[in-house]
């Protein structure tokens, strides 16, 4: 783990630090309707790591925490209401938003939820109708 690389994360207004090492397991977009209402985005830019890959660095007593479902605890700083991460523990991954790790080289392979999109992506890349089967999804690709 030494060696891995190491990447600097921080919510809108700093108070909230963070790092994630290694490699993601994977990354892509979400269009579901969740990940849409909380972001205010019509889309969101993630990137799935083991949890332990993930260290809040600086803050931690400004992170806040809110779950409508058992497997998304979505995290915000308290300071200034930006978004930071949401740990999904059924998956026993972390989704750390592409945004807020601008250092680190995000290259998304997959879009996910694509049957709920409201922002139609014609980048070539595959298109979860909903999510793939490892995930609990249906497996099954959509047209862009
Ligand atoms: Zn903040
Ligand atoms: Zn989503």
């Amino acid at each position: 783990m030494a060696n891995d690389k190491k990447y600097q994360g921080s919510c809108f207004c700093g108070s909230v630090q963070f790092t994630v090492s290694g490699e993601p397991a994977a990354m892509g977009y979400c269009h579901c309707e969740s990940c849409r209402s909380w972001s205010a985005g019509p889309v969101n830019a993630f990137t799935l790591w083991k949890p332990e890959a993930v260290k809040v660095t600086r803050g931690a007593e400004n992170v806040g925490s809110f779950h409508k479902s058992p497997n998304s605890h979505r995290k915000w700083c308290k300071n200034c209401g930006g978004h930071v991460f949401t740990e999904h523990p059924a998956w026993s991954l972390t989704d750390v938003y592409a945004a807020v790790i601008p250092g680190f080289p995000y290259k998304p392979g997959v879009h996910v939820n694509y049957q709920e999109t409201k922002l139609r992506i014609k980048d070539g890349l595959p298109k979860m109708k909903d999510l793939p089967k490892e995930m609990g999804g249906s497996g099954a690709e959509l047209a862009e």
